[in-house]
């Protein structure tokens, strides 16, 4: 059976969600599942990817530095070496950071960015968003590995309870740029592009002193991610990290609050694949409420404190 590769990303030995997804994704084509995982901790994550549909797992280990340039290589040559007939890896920052150049090693083209995909006749077709959102493109590839990468958040992560057969093998060392330190964020804050809840505030919370009222939600909901429209981030409000949109980060949350947002397009184009979209505006006529589920039509500033202490509420139910 033809076999799809998929980079693994993991942080201290646990695979990151997004990628677990990615192997659903995988496993949903029939094909054959094999893994790659790299970095410290690669051994310790591999032991797990069976249980979501790796059969073969190959764990790149001790390599003095993370460089993308030597991943992408060692990544190349598994997928050679396994005749991989297709590679995926998550459309994060690690993904975008690895999956290009993999493609290029493989002299292939990469379908970024993909929400869905499927196996018609022997051929996978990936679904990707085009016009900031507004149409799906049904795309294949004549190249001779179907590279891709998949939109975090969109797919499931399900468990297969299937074993795999896990191989070390030394990483290479060099790359020509590599990562020397790296800072942990503080406050251990979720990202928003990984984050189950996006709570998103704009222009409508009037000024940076009100995004507490945001925090305080997200805080109320738990594992939530509060982000930003640009105009905020422009406005120096709030941290570019925290931005969705065009320019900014595309999210794919199962509930995206969007408070103070007037739903510009470009603001549209990170969030419109969010499961539930909330919106809280006080002008009814506001786009946002167009692609909304549910709107609230009232000042963020009274909306939020009491929207907190309900979510608490429910909560400790
Ligand atoms: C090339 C390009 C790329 C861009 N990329 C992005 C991007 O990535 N992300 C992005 O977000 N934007 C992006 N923009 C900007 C985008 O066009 C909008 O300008 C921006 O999204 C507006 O942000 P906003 O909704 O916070 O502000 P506004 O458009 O000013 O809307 C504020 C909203 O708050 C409401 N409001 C006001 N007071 C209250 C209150 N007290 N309570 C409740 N509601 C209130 C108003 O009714 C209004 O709907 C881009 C623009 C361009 C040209």
């Amino acid at each position: 059976m033809s076999t799809i590769l998929v980079f693994v990303e993991q942080s201290h030995g646990a695979p990151r969600r997004a990628s677990l997804e990615c192997l659903s994704a995988a496993r949903a084509t029939g094909l054959s599942v094999a893994a790659v995982v790299a970095g410290e901790g690669a051994e310790q994550a591999a032991a797990g990817l069976g249980a979501f549909g790796a059969t073969r797992v190959v764990a790149l280990t001790g390599a003095a530095r993370w460089s993308a340039d030597a991943v992408a290589s060692d990544v190349a040559a598994v997928a050679r070496e396994l005749g991989a007939k297709a590679f995926l890896a998550s459309a994060t920052s690690t993904g975008k950071d690895i999956a290009p150049r993999v493609a290029a090693l493989l002299d292939s083209t990469l379908l970024s960015d993909c929400t869905a995909l499927t196996a018609e006749g022997g051929t996978l077709v990936a679904t990707r968003p085009w016009l900031a959102g507004k149409a799906l493109a049904k795309v294949t590839s004549t190249a001779p590995v179907f590279c891709a990468t998949t939109r975090p958040n969109v797919f499931p992560a399900a468990e297969s309870g299937g074993t795999a057969e896990v191989v070390s093998r030394p990483a290479s060392n060099g790359g020509r740029a590599s990562v020397s330190a790296v800072a942990e964020k503080s406050g251990g804050k979720l990202d928003v592009k990984e984050a189950p809840i996006v709570v998103s505030g704009g222009r409508g919370l009037r000024g940076p002193e009100n995004f507490h009222l945001l925090e305080e939600l997200a805080a109320a909901f738990g594992s939530a991610a509060t982000g930003a429209s640009r105009a905020v981030v422009d406005a120096g409000w709030r941290p570019h990290a925290e931005q969705v949109g065009q320019t900014g980060k595309t999210v794919s949350p199962k509930l995206y609050v969007a408070v103070g947002i007037s739903g510009a397009i470009q603001h549209l184009a990170g969030m419109r694949t969010s499961k539930v979209i909330v919106a809280i505006n006080k002008d009814a006529d506001a786009p946002i409420f167009k692609i909304a589920d549910f709107g609230l039509v009232g000042d963020a500033l009274e909306v939020l404190p009491a929207l907190t202490k309900a979510v608490a509420a429910a909560r400790a139910r």
